[in-house]
């Protein structure tokens, strides 16, 4: 068996078992097995908000430096996939659910220890490779890793980055836009105001002003992504609806917040429709869940969606664990400058919430998580084996001769 093929076992292990959000315990198993195999104790931590749920984690050596290494074992649902949901190989690709959005760099996390294990490399200090639960959906595996491991001295997520090292990532906030207007009978012209009409106003505005270019301290200029996502309104045809609401999600950037996005909207808002009597639009947060409901206040979901939200986060670059990285990077001959991630995930909470230095790093390629021919790229998968293998003992050793 050569390197590579024995690095490929574990991502078609992790592959071959499915894992939509919610029904991840057998994947979580055969995560746990593989964990063993690579010589790490396991153990399994309850998350909180759902029933049921767990992370599965695998700890090699103890004491400081700790390195905590993360990623979700979830999936989006694999319906109207035109591949093998569980993998299959093709020329240099790997297809299948989950191959970028990631398990593939779980599993890349894992060949690596494997790789360092079978090479004898001493590690100072701990590893904890944590395989989270629910991060497509209720985020509960990545809140329970930043209660487990605040004392943590830094955490990588191998989300798809495509090899880049991520030193930031959007933040998303989702809201609902209520606009209200005057009912009236569609027969006379001008009658009522129609609060469709004023919707589309309002929200096209909203789109229109803030789909901006933002500066990132040390990343650049990066566009917003924003837009609407669901839209109700009206009883019938024949009456002038008198309200519209419009669901909306903005990505947004380190050094905005979301009370400040939202004021800007409401502002927006009332700007577009100054000129329009008897129709107002507010904006506030709302999340609503894939049936399409909201989450109610109290519940574990407007918590982490609009209470506590989806911030963005971005580390100084001049961190250990991103030197650790770059240098690795550089070293395997990939692209080391540094990136910032276009969506959001879950070891945002450790780092915003008990500072611990945090990047992305991952093989899988964002553009090709959640379609329907999901697949890595098994060059990438082997670079980013390469460069785990090299920045885990990078990072754990110069922090450890630094302590
Ligand atoms: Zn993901």
């Amino acid at each position: 068996m050569t390197e590579r093929s024995r690095s490929e076992h574990f991502l078609e292990r992790l592959v071959g078992v499915a894992s939509v959000s919610g029904q991840e315990a057998a994947c979580l198993q055969v995560c746990e097995g593989l964990m063993r195999e690579v010589g790490l104790a396991t153990r399994r931590r309850s998350c909180p908000g759902v029933e049921g749920a767990f992370n599965v984690e695998g700890v090699a050596g103890a004491g400081r430096p700790k390195l905590v290494l993360t990623g979700h074992i979830d999936t989006v649902p694999v319906e109207g996939m035109t591949v093998n949901h569980l993998g299959e190989r093709r020329g240099g690709r790997y297809y299948g659910r989950g191959t970028s959005d990631m398990k593939g760099g779980l599993a890349a996390m894992l060949a690596a220890l494997d790789r360092l294990r079978r090479a004898g490399t001493r590690l100072d200090g701990q590893v904890v490779v944590v395989a989270t639960v629910y991060e497509e959906t209720l985020k509960c595996g990545g809140y329970q890793v930043a209660l487990d491991h605040r004392d943590a001295d830094a955490v990588v997520c191998s989300e798809p980055t495509d090899c880049r090292v991520a030193i930031g990532a959007t933040g998303n906030l989702p809201v609902r836009l209520d606009v209200t207007g005057k009912a009236g009978h569609t027969s006379i012209p001008g009658s009522g105001r129609n609060a469709i009409l004023g919707a589309l106003l309002a929200a096209r505005a909203i789109v229109d002003e803030m789909a901006e270019t933002v500066e990132v301290p040390h990343l650049g200029p990066r566009r917003r992504a924003l837009g609407p996502g669901v839209i109700r309104g009206g009883l019938s045809q024949t009456v002038v609806p008198d309200r519209c609401t419009v669901w909306m999600e903005a990505r947004y950037f380190p050094g905005e917040t979301a009370e400040g996005l939202i004021a800007r909207m409401n502002d927006i808002c009332a700007r577009a429709l100054a000129g329009q009597p008897d129709l107002k639009a507010t904006v506030r947060g709302e999340r609503l869940d894939f049936e399409g409901h909201a989450y109610p206040p109290g519940s574990w979901g407007h918590f982490i969606c609009v209470e506590r939200g989806l911030k963005p986060l971005l580390t100084d670059p001049d961190t250990a664990i991103v030197r650790a990285f770059r240098e690795a990077v550089v070293a395997e001959g990939g692209d080391p400058r540094p990136e910032l991630m276009y969506g959001w995930g879950d070891i945002e909470f450790l780092a915003t919430d008990h500072k611990v230095p945090a990047l992305y790093f991952g093989p899988g390629d964002v553009k090709a998580a959640h379609t329907a021919d999901e697949y890595i790229d098994l060059d990438r998968y082997d670079l980013a084996v390469r460069v785990y293998e090299r920045a885990v003992p990078g990072f754990l050793n110069s922090a450890a001769r630094r302590a």
